[in-house]
């Protein structure tokens, strides 16, 4: 495969096996270009905390990044035994596109010019909007600007948090943690007012059980959050995953997926903004 830098022992033995077993067309015959993809591995960045949208229990992957992820690797050629997924927290995802640790990643990871700097970007698959997570009984905290002198969690590397920090800097104290799980457990033991991060990914921690009836999404969005496949910047990827995610809304998969993924949460995409068209590739 072309896009995976440094080859890992296991990498490499996949794409000798590969070399072997070429002319036995051993793969399914949905790849996008001739030349070895579909036999290897593909190792897909996603989060592992976020339920919903990426989320590891024991040995399953779940979520919506993962649904949309499965369904554009099957049409890059690779089956679902053949993609490796990885953690990605928000701080690590530009590294890890420009380091080749991943080779795509799917991880609520909102499309930035500052981001398209290092990385780049297919997609966007979908659109959600930062919000704030609040207790169930607080009615004082309706936006951003309720929030002075009060204690917000975010994560580290996000646009959330950095748009706390271009925008209410000096009202606002801001606590950084490395995942929203980690914020929502402080909120839930009182060492924090609120969370903020997009409404989908704070309306899927709010309906787990362990937080059912704990707290809510304030239902007020103040950004537009794109987003996209990361790639990295030489990968000649975008198109082809275009295309799928293209595929994908077009024969109601993407449909299905966020109405699955949904299910049981408090919440409804934005209608005018979803299911969004993909931005031409560079
Ligand atoms: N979509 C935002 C971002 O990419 C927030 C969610 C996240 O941290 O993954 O930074």
């Amino acid at each position: 495969m072309k896009y995976g830098k440094p080859m890992t022992l296991a990498a490499l033995a996949a794409a000798t096996a590969l070399t072997l077993t070429a002319c036995g067309g051993s793969d399914d015959g949905g790849g996008e270009s001739s030349g070895g993809d579909g036999g290897d591995s593909v190792r897909i960045g996603i989060k592992y905390d976020q339920p919903g949208l990426g989320f590891k229990d024991g040995e399953e992957y779940t979520g919506f990044d993962v649904d949309v992820a499965k369904y554009v690797a099957k049409e890059l050629g690779y089956s679902e035994d053949q993609i490796e997924w990885v953690e990605s927290p928000s701080a690590n995802r530009e590294n890890m596109l420009s380091n080749g640790q991943v080779d795509m990643i799917f991880a609520t990871y909102s499309i930035t010019d500052k981001r398209k700097e290092s990385v780049g970007f297919a997609g966007p698959y979908f659109v959600a909007g930062q919000d704030l997570l609040v207790s169930q009984d607080n009615s004082d905290i309706q936006g951003p600007e309720d929030l002075e002198g009060k204690n917000l969690c975010s994560v580290t590397g996000s646009t959330s948090a950095q748009k706390i920090k271009d925008e209410y800097a000096g009202t606002v104290n801001l606590v950084e943690q490395g995942g929203y799980a980690d914020c929502v457990t402080m909120l839930g033991s009182g060492g924090v007012d609120a969370v903020t991060t997009d409404d989908i990914i704070l309306a899927g921690l709010a309906a787990t059980d362990a937080n059912s009836g704990k707290f809510k999404v304030v239902g007020n969005p103040f950004t537009e959050e794109k987003y996209g496949v990361g790639i990295s910047k030489d990968s000649d990827k975008c198109q082809a995953i275009n295309d799928a995610i293209t595929k994908m809304v077009d024969d109601g998969a993407w449909e299905d997926a966020v109405t699955k993924n949904t299910e049981g949460a408090d919440y409804k995409y934005n209608e005018d903004l979803n299911p969004p068209t993909p931005d031409a590739c560079a």
